[in-house]
């Protein structure tokens, strides 16, 4: 359940009276943010037995991502549950679903994190461009990357830009998106990366914006990065 605090007495009388807006059926109790307790039960752990770099179960030996991290790892897998749950919150929280954005941010505030995620010195988050920033008026990676910040104890610092034009990534292929983030991701202007720096971002798909974000922190000087998304497409 939520914090009794993120449910007014409103929304609680139009959940008993809507159906869920995940799976269309009624809400019941445990509803959140208009999605009822079994839709959130799609918020799923990633499989067991995956690599501790790029969060995929590929079997033993060699790791074949190229990846400028040693430790990466995710919180729900994106296509967990039905309908699936990430690839439903996260474009409508971009949207402007507030609600869901608070009720995710609520559970990620709750969620168990990999152990090394606290022996970090500093916490840092995937940026948006400044244009999506203004019309949505917030950055989910920030506010995820502030708040693991505050769960474990350690700064949270905004080092890294994303350009202007860089466009939506879904649609670009696959080597326009390569070429395109190499020059759109940056480090800010007088940010000084040091000691390992934990890298977050919303949802981690094919990494090359993390690889890009992270080459970037080690090239300005920290000494290792360590990557934690919300949500792992696999
Ligand atoms: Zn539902
Ligand atoms: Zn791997």
């Amino acid at each position: 359940m939520p914090p009794a605090v993120l449910q007014s007495p409103l929304s609680r009388a139009r959940d008993s009276l809507l159906l869920c807006r995940g799976c269309l059926g009624p809400v019941g109790p445990g509803a959140e943010a208009g999605l009822c307790a079994r839709c959130w039960e799609g918020l799923l752990p990633l499989p067991g037995g995956r690599c501790p770099r790029c969060a995929l179960v590929h079997g033993d030996g060699v790791c074949p991502e190229v990846a400028a991290w040693e430790l990466g790892d995710a919180l729900w897998d994106y296509h967990g549950g039905r309908p699936p749950l990430g690839a439903l919150l996260l474009p409508g929280i971009k949207q402007g679903e507030t609600g869901w954005r608070r009720a995710l941010l609520g559970r990620l505030a709750r969620a168990p994190l990999p152990d090394w995620s606290a022996e970090v010195d500093g916490v840092t988050a995937v940026p948006s461009t400044p244009l999506h920033r203004f019309l949505r008026g917030f950055d989910l990676g920030a506010e995820a990357g502030q708040l693991l910040a505050g769960r474990i104890g350690k700064p949270f610092h905004a080092l890294l830009a994303k350009g202007w034009l860089s466009g939506r990534q879904a649609v670009r292929t696959e080597s326009q998106r390569r070429r395109l983030t190499r020059k759109a991701l940056r480090l800010r202007s007088g940010a000084s990366p040091r000691g390992i720096i934990l890298l977050v971002d919303d949802v981690w798909t094919t990494g090359t914006t993390l690889l890009r974000c992270a080459q970037a922190l080690r090239s300005g000087g920290a000494d290792e990065v360590r990557v934690l998304a919300l949500f792992r497409a696999l």
